[in-house]
């Protein structure tokens, strides 16, 4: 096997996933992870389609199955937290015969991660900081002054990729910025005893609250900004201003969430975009999951995307014994085109995500009814929940 040697940045979704089937494949991932701990917190995401066919793979099904925030309903509440309608998960789960959870992001990631086999070497609280790929290998330099020389390099780093960064150019080349602000934080207080994911709207912004299987409650504010805002990304006091201008006197639970905000311990700001790339990889480097392909929360599916694009990456290198030129180029020929549907698929969302007048409000949550009825949600769910592509056997 060529280039056994593999540097993985980010131990997310993507990172741990390419970890777990390159160290199956008999390969040598390394993890470097930025963060100084393994993540934990984050935003509820739907897991379904064709990750979920890849965690069957991994028999991971039943790990995750006990991690599953099992949400009755999407219910849209007023100013006074009266129910006005609901999308019924009860009857897509239904339709999807069980094959979509609600999870917590980190619950996904960790569970990959302790499906890893024991010795994989993880570097916390490090970065790559620059990367030279000469004379057969990558020599990488991290943050710290160390510098190590690997076969291949894998950026699986998020949206914000540093090796895409420093392998393809900056972001604003590839970034396409979708008009959303999401902001995302667990509070130490309860606001609700109704354990539905409770969703406020107004025209051009939602304030949504859930509750977690650990019993706390977190906050997802979404809402729109025709421009891109210039803010600092590390401070977080000036995004919680940012919040703050929104959601203020906004009625229902808005200001008691911006009360709750300043003692949450994980806050997440950031704009909604997509990541749209012509090629994934250059030389010995390739990037994976949001790095290069993100769709963007509007796709519900970034996850269940990272994971595939994570067994097709890894199983085209077992595929061609590590030769990287032919697994590179057929890891794009199989995804490229799948992806670049599911982002057109997004970009149509865009616009009607967030509704923008008290009109389309009440269209939305009219809509929202049908879910009620089985032949409709069997209809959306084999819509827009099933995913129209053959993984191969590697
Ligand atoms: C609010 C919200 C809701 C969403 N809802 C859904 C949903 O319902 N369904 C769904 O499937 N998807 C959803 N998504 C998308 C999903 O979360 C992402 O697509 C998925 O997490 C991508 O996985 P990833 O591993 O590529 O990136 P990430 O999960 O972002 O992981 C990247 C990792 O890299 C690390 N890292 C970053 N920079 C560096 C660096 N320089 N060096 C080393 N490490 C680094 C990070 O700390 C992190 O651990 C949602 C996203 C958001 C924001």
């Amino acid at each position: 096997m060529k280039n056994e040697n593999i540097l993985i940045s980010g131990a997310g979704i993507a990172g741990t996933s390419v970890a777990f089937w390159l160290s199956k494949y008999g390969f040598k991932p390394v993890i470097v992870e930025k963060s100084p701990v393994f993540r934990t917190g984050g935003y509820i995401i739907d897991f379904f389609g064709v990750g979920f066919e890849v965690a069957e793979k991994m028999n991971i099904v039943d790990a995750l199955r006990n991690e599953d925030i099992q949400m009755n309903e999407v219910t849209a509440v007023n100013k006074d937290g009266k129910r006005i309608s609901g999308l019924n998960m009860y009857q897509f789960r239904k339709a999807l015969r069980g094959r979509v959870f609600s999870l917590k992001r980190s619950s996904l990631a960790k569970t990959i991660y302790d499906a890893l086999p024991k010795g994989i070497e993880i570097i916390y609280n490090n970065s790559i900081k620059s990367l030279k790929d000469e004379n057969g290998a990558v020599a990488v330099e991290f943050e710290d002054g160390t510098i190590r020389n690997f076969d291949l390099v894998i950026g699986a780093d998020g949206l914000h990729s540093k090796v895409r960064e420093l392998a393809f150019g900056p972001e604003d080349k590839f970034e396409k910025f979708f008009g959303y602000y999401v902001s995302s934080f667990t509070m130490p207080d309860k606001l609700t005893v109704n354990k539905n994911f409770l969703s406020y709207s107004l025209p051009g912004k939602q304030a949504n609250l859930y509750t977690l299987n650990d019993g706390r409650q977190a906050a997802l504010l979404i809402y729109r900004s025709n421009n891109k805002l210039k803010y600092n990304h590390h401070n977080v006091k000036e995004q919680m201003q940012l919040l703050r201008n929104e959601y203020a006197h906004e009625g229902w639970l808005c200001q008691q969430m911006l009360d709750e905000m300043e003692k949450t311990e994980d806050f997440y700001f950031d704009a909604v975009s997509q990541i749209k790339m012509d090629t994934w990889s250059r030389g010995r480097i390739s990037l994976v999951g949001d790095a290069c392909d993100c769709p963007s929360l509007l796709s519900g599916q970034g996850s269940t995307l990272a994971m595939a694009a994570s067994y097709i990456l890894a199983g085209e290198l077992k595929k061609s014994n590590g030769d990287h030129t032919i697994a590179f180029s057929e890891y794009e020929r199989k995804f490229k085109p799948f992806i670049d549907n599911k982002q057109k698929l997004a970009q149509g969302f865009a616009a009607s995500f967030v509704p923008s007048s008290a009109l389309s409000i009440w269209l939305r949550n009219m809509a929202l009814r049908l879910s009620g009825f089985p032949f409709f949600a069997k209809w959306m769910a084999g819509k827009f929940m099933v995913d129209d592509i053959v993984l191969d056997e590697y």
